[in-house]
């Protein structure tokens, strides 16, 4: 999968569809491991507006966070942050991170992507 923005918004657009969550304008950047602090990904909705920033770490940074034990794909990341957007209305009131919403959305994410090859 090419790694340019025009690529990853038509992902975005095709999980936004799978996922049921066409109502939301979603923009994607990709910006440096600084922009992005600890994580390699974020999302920042807004809920009034249904319209969210997903921040992704570009081709460069992305390279160099790979670990191999736990590989990742922009399109693993992609659903990741989209899942964000049904639980957002649930925690959006919590400014820490949530820990079993993480761990609800990588068993999601994994069963999405990888479910049917095991
Ligand atoms: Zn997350």
């Amino acid at each position: 999968m090419s790694k340019s923005v025009t690529n990853l918004q038509k992902t975005c657009l095709l999980w936004q569809q799978r996922l049921r969550l066409m109502d939301w304008k979603v923009k994607i950047r990709l910006v440096k491991f600084s922009e992005l602090g600890e994580a390699v990904a974020r999302i920042e909705p807004d809920l009034d507006s249904k319209t969210a920033v997903m921040l992704l770490l570009c081709a460069e940074d992305f390279e160099a966070e790979i670990d191999p034990d736990f590989p990742m794909t922009y399109e693993g990341l992609i659903v990741h942050e989209l899942l964000h957007l049904h639980f957002y209305p649930l925690t959006m009131e919590t400014k820490e991170p949530v820990l079993a919403e993480e761990q609800a959305i990588e068993c999601i994410t994994d069963a999405l992507l990888f479910g049917y090859k095991k």
